[in-house]
């Protein structure tokens, strides 16, 4: 009798997916453990991370920035393959420009005795809200001492709203202060203006669609690694073309876009012939657009957060959403449900041939508009921690099916069939391209320990 390897199939070549088939491959699969093929929808590896190029410069469509180099596992390989440094000029190469220039609309450049309270407040209150900082500012009140939200529900954005509030109390703020050489702004209306820039700047980092959607309790819960924020010169892609180099050709197949994956929740008598159509032995059974199909014994998911909503709300009933058979159970749909996932995007402007950078150097610009929802600048991230939802909602996310180890799932079915990563699967790093590496780690390691081969 020929006895088969088991088969992992990852499904998404991001991040996470080749993290994971990076490390599989090294300790399971180049020792004869496992046979390992990742499948990708689109037609190039990366997901999330995009790096192209722009006027000449190297620019990233997505992922930007390593947040915090200091035990970071992105800066530790962008360090190993010498990606810090490069002939070609790329995007943020100078980092965060200090003293920005604010002009409110109709073009008016506003003082910075007129700017910094305002987003001196803010950056207090966010410091605060992230747990950075014990104390809001001195007469700024906020409910009861600094209880606000100790109940579950409360929002960033109301508790922004109010520290505004007490700030204006405390200045007796009113609409009848005029500002000299602004037009039609007032006082008020300027710093309001200001606030909610800052506000919108705080909503590319987080893909909150708006800050009263994204949970004030979790906020302090999210970890950043310590040290500079910086960019990778020869490019974000340099990181993911470094983890895909160890497989060899054919295991990574492009344009491969999983429609259906068929599983076993409930224990079988004889899995052989319960897959429909199938006569594999394998329990999981992967049905993709282009008609064909595969069988595995482990499907690691790595879809983002926003591929599995568009599965379960598919109120269009299109056929070519992501799916599983039998449906997710139910705490596990709750839970994606719960979770924010929000659109980011980057604007690269081109500026005139006449323009000389070397005489004078393009400002910081920050805008201030009437309307609050203008601001562009760093763009960041995709998923959060939606108001009414929990990091315990991405814990039951990442749980893998069926589990034996985790209360109510039915023992006796094949374990581990699909495990879930990605960067909405990291309770305390998730949004960034770390959380999704180490989402990558994570579910390897389990199939690792699954076969006792982590130390092989
Ligand atoms: C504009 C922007 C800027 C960002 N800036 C930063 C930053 O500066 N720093 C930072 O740390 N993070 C940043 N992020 C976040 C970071 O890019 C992501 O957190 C990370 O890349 C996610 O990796 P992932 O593997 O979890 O998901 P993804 O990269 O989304 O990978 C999932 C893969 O699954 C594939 N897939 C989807 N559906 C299917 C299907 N049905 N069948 C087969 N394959 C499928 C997708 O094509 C994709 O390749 C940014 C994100 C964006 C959008």
């Amino acid at each position: 009798m020929v006895i088969k390897k088991p088969r992992i199939v990852i499904i998404g070549a991001g991040m996470a997916g080749l993290t994971a088939a990076n490390k599989l491959y090294k300790s399971g699969v180049k020792k004869g453990a496992f046979e390992l093929c990742v499948v990708e929808g689109g037609n190039r590896i990366g997901g999330r991370i995009n790096s192209s190029e722009f006027g000449g410069d190297r620019i990233e469509m997505g992922a930007t920035w390593i947040h915090g180099i200091e035990g970071s596992p992105v800066h530790k390989i962008a360090q190993e393959i010498n990606s810090f440094e490069s002939e070609q000029p790329w995007e943020c190469m100078d980092g965060f420009l200090d003293d920005p220039i604010t002009i409110a609309e109709n073009g008016y450049v506003l003082n910075s005795s007129l700017v910094d309270p305002i987003s001196d407040l803010f950056n207090n209150l966010m410091n605060f809200a992230q747990g950075k900082k014990k104390l809001i500012g001195e007469g700024i009140e906020i409910g009861i001492g600094t209880d606000f939200g100790r109940n579950g529900n409360s929002s960033v954005g109301s508790f922004l709203k109010k520290g505004l509030e007490s700030y204006w109390k405390l200045e007796s703020r009113n609409e009848t202060e005029g500002v000299f050489g602004c037009g039609e702004w007032n006082r008020k209306s300027l710093e309001e203006a200001i606030f909610a820039m800052h506000e919108n700047t705080q909503r590319t980092f987080t893909a909150a669609n708006d800050l009263h959607n994204l949970d004030y309790l979790a906020e302090s819960k999210y970890i950043m690694f310590p040290g500079e924020e910086i960019t990778i010169a020869k490019g974000y892609s340099s990181i993911i073309e470094s983890l895909a180099s160890v497989l060899p050709p054919g295991v990574v197949q492009l344009n491969k876009k999983v429609n259906i994956i068929e599983w076993q929740p409930e224990s079988v008598m004889g899995i052989m012939g319960n897959i429909q159509g199938g006569n594999s032995s394998r329990p999981v059974k992967i049905h993709f657009l282009d008609g064909t199909s595969m069988s595995a014994d482990h499907v690691v998911v790595t879809v983002s957060l926003g591929v599995l909503k568009a599965g379960i709300f598919n109120d269009n009933n299109d056929s070519g959403v992501f799916q599983f058979k039998p449906p997710l159970p139910n705490h596990k749909i709750e839970a994606i449900s719960r979770l924010g996932y929000g659109v980011v995007n980057k604007l690269f402007l081109k500026l005139s041939p006449d323009y000389n950078p070397s005489i004078n150097r393009f400002p910081f610009l920050q805008m201030v508009f009437h309307k609050p929802d203008h601001q562009v600048k760093n763009p960041k991230i995709p998923s959060y921690i939606a108001t009414g939802s929990s990091i315990a909602d991405m814990d039951t996310v990442a749980e893998p099916m069926p589990n034996s180890t985790v209360f109510g799932s039915t023992s006796g079915s094949p374990q581990l069939q699909i495990l879930f990563a990605g960067e909405a699967t990291h309770k305390t790093h998730y949004s960034t391209t770390h959380g999704a590496y180490l989402s990558g780690i994570r579910e390897a390691n389990r199939l690792l320990q699954h076969y006792h081969c982590l130390d092989v």
